[in-house]
């Protein structure tokens, strides 16, 4: 049997290390061509003496000399800036594109795998909030899977393997993230330290503020429309604290089928990676005795003003979710370094929309134009 060739794209981050992981646990069935980073290059030369990809990227280009120098006695090309990440990904060495890039930046890189006809094993959600309709397109026309690596999205896929009848709804579970139970009045004030500390999972700082805004959840109702092919009132999110429930999907007779689990991202990746097949995987088990009870309850429009928006971005569709991401992300920068209050991200998105003529979109470079306004928008309004 042919290992499966991967090119990691974001390979020092937190869904990167983890597949990295998997690949060390399973040597003999996958080996890795591409890895990259954006300026932890130190990290990335780690990464490439131990896996020996035939090339890395570091896209951040102002630390190309210390890669290459680190590298200079290991057969490993070494390029640098982001359109290298949309060759890179074109190799006929690649069979996986494992997308684990956060924010925009990982747009290009997928379209440029999917109309090469790669299997993407897609993290990045935003490329989807961006410009779904068209990603979704370049999968279907050039046959390349895209396979969910977003726990609540490879939840709702392993509950639909082997369903063809049709499918009511899904419901989205969301922890509700660490000010689940704050006060409006309290949600001003809360430091930078308080929104990175998730309750459930230890991810990157973007998505983890996601997380506590429930701006996560808003893409991933976004992100499941375009994955499962579903009309927004198809799409219900229901705040489960405990993540022990990844989601569920509830078909037309009634049924429903929920993917149950500890919270550890090792195992939607791993499945992206084997998908039909499952591998064994170590970890800590359910103990159902020991689990008690469930809560389940409605998510605080108030609050969270963020879910709403992306429940409207996806009625309103054309360049709107693009429009909502890039001033997400600027907003997300900005609280990041200090600028701004955490109440400030959902104002600032929502002025965005508001300041910004939505239309549709034919094109890519439609989509580039509308980040590139949309931040312009967002940046003023900071
Ligand atoms: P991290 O911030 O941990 O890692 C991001 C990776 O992308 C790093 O390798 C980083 O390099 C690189 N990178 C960052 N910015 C750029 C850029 N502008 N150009 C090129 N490379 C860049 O993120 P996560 O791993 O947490 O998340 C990745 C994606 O997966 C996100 O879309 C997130 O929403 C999604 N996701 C993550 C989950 C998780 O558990 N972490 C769960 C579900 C979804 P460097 O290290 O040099 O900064
Ligand atoms: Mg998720």
């Amino acid at each position: 049997q042919s290992k499966q060739r991967l090119a990691v794209l974001g390979s020092t981050g937190s869904i990167g290390t983890q597949t990295l992981d998997i690949v060390r646990r399973y040597g003999d069935r996958f080996e890795i061509t591409t890895l990259s980073a954006h300026s932890n290059w130190k990290k990335l030369v780690e990464q490439a003496v131990e896996f020996t990809p035939d090339n890395v990227v570091i896209a951040d280009k102002t630390h190309y000399t210390a890669v290459r120098d680190a590298l200079a006695d290991h057969p490993v090309k070494v390029y640098a800036g982001s359109d290298a990440l949309e060759q890179v990904v074109c190799s006929e060495q690649v069979d996986t594109v494992v997308m684990a890039l956060v924010g925009y930046s990982g747009l290009f890189p997928t379209v440029s795998a999917l109309k090469h006809g790669k299997k993407v094993a897609l993290a990045n959600k935003e490329c989807l909030v961006v410009a779904g309709e068209i990603v979704t397109r370049l999968s279907a026309e050039h046959r390349a899977p895209i396979i969910p690596v977003d726990s609540e999205h490879s939840a709702i896929f392993q509950c639909l393997t082997g369903e063809h009848s049709a499918v009511e709804k899904v419901i989205l579970t969301a922890s509700g993230g660490p000010f689940l139970h704050r006060p409006a009045e309290e949600l001003e004030r809360v430091s930078v330290e308080e929104a990175l500390n998730h309750p459930s999972w230890c991810m990157g700082a973007k998505v983890t503020i996601d997380s506590a805004s429930l701006m996560n959840k808003g893409f991933e109702v976004i992100e499941a429309r375009w994955l499962f092919g579903l009309r927004p009132e198809q799409i219900d999110v229901v705040i489960h604290p405990r993540s022990v429930i990844h989601s569920m999907v509830q078909f037309g007779d009634g049924a429903v089928k929920a993917q149950i689990g500890t919270p550890d991202m090792h195992l939607p990746i791993q499945y992206a990676l084997t998908f039909p097949q499952r591998l064994p995987l170590q970890g800590p088990r359910i103990d159902f005795c020991k689990l008690g009870c469930l809560e389940f309850f409605e998510p605080d429009p108030m609050r969270f003003p963020n879910l709403a928006l992306a429940f409207e971005c996806l009625r309103r569709g054309g360049n709107a979710g693009a429009v909502l991401n890039a001033a997400n992300e600027v907003a997300v920068a900005a609280f990041l370094d200090r600028k701004i209050r955490f109440t400030d991200i959902a104002r600032i998105n929502e002025e965005t929309l508001g300041r910004t003529t939505l239309r549709e979109c034919v094109s890519l470079e439609e989509y580039r134009r509308t980040d590139r306004e949309a931040r312009q928008t967002a940046l003023s309004i900071l």
